[in-house]
């Protein structure tokens, strides 16, 4: 019998995160304070994330970072994650190579953001915060936040994207269900959110007024922190358990990865899952290729710029230098609501620029047949975002098909999507469209830039 699921023991578990900051060969040019333009520093960050958080964020010299121990703990509820192997998939494509998954969808939630929630709440309650606030478009953050702040004994506050909250109200009852107080943004509740209101009073929110009133409750609540489930080089740090695992796992398999492939909003779960690999690529071990699937419709991989941008619609957070459509860009309403973000990690841009890894953009309909393949398949129904994953490696493995190579490809499946049966349904219903950019759409908006 082929051994289909490998899994790690406790005592097998990473201790340490993996820093690639430290071991690369050019480190990413700093992000910069949009006032003084001068470079960010620990202080600067701490008045509105976790003070560790902070640390790790600016990190450039140490490549392994400890996990603390009541994190690992909470991480050995759920964790190792199974690494499958997809006997059935690569049946159906008739395909030489070997696919080999990451299964995140089985975290708490559903989905990788957990792995960073814990310990960005555990930080902030060893500072002595007692309360935890962040935006979340989908929800899947604003979940795995709203489990984590009440495993640490946090008061949680999410302000969710007003039309989501509409469009998805399971999502809002998930976070509730965990204790946190969910408002629907912009909202009546801080100054930001009541400007946007007296000009717009049917504004049905975007992430930008949600990460707005978020940072607002932060920094003027005694003992209030800001988290953020993607982007930021710290998150992409703790999702490092992915990737460490999943070579432990491989080696288990008697394997090593030729390409690595993870969907891409702003980079955590791409670099949790590519950064333990690259480092051998990094040392001249290894030529692993690293693939990041972005959607058609939100390319800043494929064809943004890399220059200076802000990380939120409104411009309220530093500048950082990354790969960008324009940080008023509005990505077409695709049901992969995690992907419909303007920039890329500051990690992942340099590493991008530097020409360590490569990006694809994928259209929606293609995203959703490669779901579904994937489902009648392997018997999980992946998430939307997911599915781009699923979809490069289907593309990876039809060029195996043809050339007769039996690479090793390596995926992350980082959701589930059985809160996102309305967007099946509209696929099976043959409902659902492609949205794509012409290059003047994406040249005018970045020409408007004139920071
Ligand atoms: C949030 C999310 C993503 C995108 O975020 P990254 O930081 O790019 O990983 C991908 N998949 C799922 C299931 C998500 O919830």
């Amino acid at each position: 019998m082929k051994q289909k699921r490998f899994l790690l023991e406790e005592s097998e578990l990473p201790r340490e995160w993996y820093n690639i900051q430290a071991e690369m060969p050019t480190k990413p040019i700093p992000s910069i304070h949009p006032q003084t333009r001068q470079p960010l520093g620990v202080d600067d960050l701490a008045q509105i994330f976790p003070r560790e958080c902070c640390v790790q964020e600016l990190d450039t010299e140490h490549a392994w970072i400890p996990i603390p121990e009541e994190v690992l703990e909470k991480y050995k509820y759920y964790r190792s994650t199974p690494l499958v192997r997809a006997y059935a998939l690569e049946e159906a494509l008739g395909t030489p190579a070997h696919i080999y998954y990451k299964n995140e969808s089985a975290c708490p939630l559903g989905s990788h953001k957990i792995n960073s929630a814990l310990p960005q709440c555990y930080y902030a309650k060893q500072e002595g915060t007692t309360n935890v606030t962040t935006e979340t478009g989908a929800g899947q953050w604003g979940a795995a936040l709203s489990y984590a702040a009440s495993v640490f004994g946090l008061e949680a506050a999410v302000y969710q994207v007003k039309i989501s909250m509409q469009q998805k109200p399971y999502r809002s009852s998930i976070m509730r269900t965990f204790g946190a107080a969910v408002t629907g943004s912009p909202s009546m509740s801080t100054r930001a959110g009541k400007d946007i209101i007296t000009r717009d009073p049917r504004h049905s929110g975007s992430l930008g007024t949600a990460i707005s009133e978020a940072i607002e409750l932060a920094t003027t609540t005694p003992g209030c922190k800001y988290t953020l489930g993607s982007v930021l080089n710290h998150v992409a740090l703790h999702q490092t358990v992915i990737g460490l695992e999943a070579e432990k796992q491989m080696a288990k398999a008697g394997e090593y990865p030729d390409v690595v492939i993870a969907c891409f909003g702003g980079g955590s779960n791409f670099g949790g899952l590519a950064f333990p690999f690259m480092r051998h690529n990094l040392t001249g071990e290894k030529q692993t290729k690293f693939i990041a699937a972005e959607p058609e419709s939100c390319p800043k991989l494929t064809r943004g710029q890399f220059r200076y941008d802000f990380g939120d619609e409104a411009g309220y957070t530093p500048l950082l230098p990354m790969f960008t459509l324009g940080h008023d860009f509005k990505p077409a309403n695709i049901h992969a609501g995690g992907l419909r973000y303007h920039g890329a990690g500051v990690i992942v841009s340099q590493l991008l620029k530097d020409g360590m890894m490569s990006g694809v953009d994928i259209p929606q309909t293609e995203t959703f047949e490669a779901g579904l393949l994937f489902a009648r398949t392997e018997g999980i129904i992946p998430a939307p975002e997911s599915s781009h994953a699923i979809a490069a490696t289907i593309r990876e493995a039809e060029k195996c098909r043809q050339t007769g190579e039996e690479k090793v490809i390596l995926f992350n499946l980082s959701g589930h999507g059985l809160i996102d049966m309305t967007a099946y349904e509209q696929f099976l219903n043959g409902d659902l469209v492609n949205y794509q950019l012409s290059d003047d759409e994406i040249a005018n908006r970045l020409e408007k830039m004139d920071f």
